[in-house]
């Protein structure tokens, strides 16, 4: 964790300091270390939220275009009594969970139906993925309002059929300008459509509480297809 209550208030970890779980008020150790970066740890080993996965330099990095109040948010089911931390957790109370690891569609349901109003940002990097994504970049797009276009999943990764059923928005990142959000995807066929959404208009929405926008424009268009075209055409063998 990036934050643990001391004296009341979400403090960083500074060496020596000792805080509580702002979910379980368990007691918490600043791990101020030269490897990884400093985090808060549980006292005991017992960890208080199964779905917390270890932060990576992506989480982190994420997180940090957030105001530090929305970051590492404990979302409370009112009627079951159940905690989980969001993620992001914005004014408007949508929940922007990043999912580095993958996770099995059974608990991709789990976790929309205790948010309810939430957004997924999925890491794309694992595997071969972002090339089996790019395999195709040449290509028009299908639709145009708002901008999607199609690509064929050769991959065996299961990364669009884990997603295609969300009945949230879910975005992949590449590590680039540009998130992809899911369209349709027939695991038949395996092909999908895909939207481009730069990351900083994805932002901007969630700041404002607005409804994240799609790309319509032409000049959205040009830097949608040189992003593309840029860096991810490598042969997946
Ligand atoms: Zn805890």
């Amino acid at each position: 964790m990036r934050f643990a209550l001391v004296d009341g208030t979400k403090t960083d970890p500074q060496p020596g300091l000792r805080g509580t779980c702002p979910s379980c008020e368990s007691a918490m150790i600043a791990k101020c270390g030269r490897v990884v970066a400093w985090h808060w740890a549980h006292k005991s080993s017992r960890h208080c939220d199964r779905w917390w996965e270890s932060e990576t330099d992506w989480h982190r990095e994420w997180k940090a275009r957030f105001p530090r109040a929305w970051r590492e948010v404990v979302h409370v089911d009112d009627r079951t009594g159940e905690r989980h931390f969001a993620d992001v957790k914005t004014a408007a109370n949508l929940v922007v969970e990043f999912q580095h690891s993958p996770i099995k569609p059974e608990e991709r349901r789990v976790r929309e139906a205790f948010y309810k109003e939430m957004i997924w940002i999925v890491d794309g990097t694992r595997g071969l993925d972002k090339s089996y994504f790019f395999l195709d970049s040449s290509q028009e797009p299908v639709v145009r309002k708002p901008l999607g276009y199609a690509i064929r999943w050769w991959s065996r990764s299961r990364l669009l059929h884990n997603w295609y059923e969300s009945r949230v928005p879910v975005f992949f990142d590449f590590r680039e300008d540009t998130l992809w959000r899911l369209g349709q995807f027939n695991p038949e066929t395996k092909i999908a459509v895909v939207y481009p959404v730069p990351v900083e208009l994805v932002v901007e929405d969630c700041m404002h509480g607005r409804a994240i926008r799609a790309v319509y424009t032409e000049q959205g268009e040009a830097k949608a297809i040189s992003e593309k075209n840029g860096g991810s055409r490598s042969d997946p063998k």
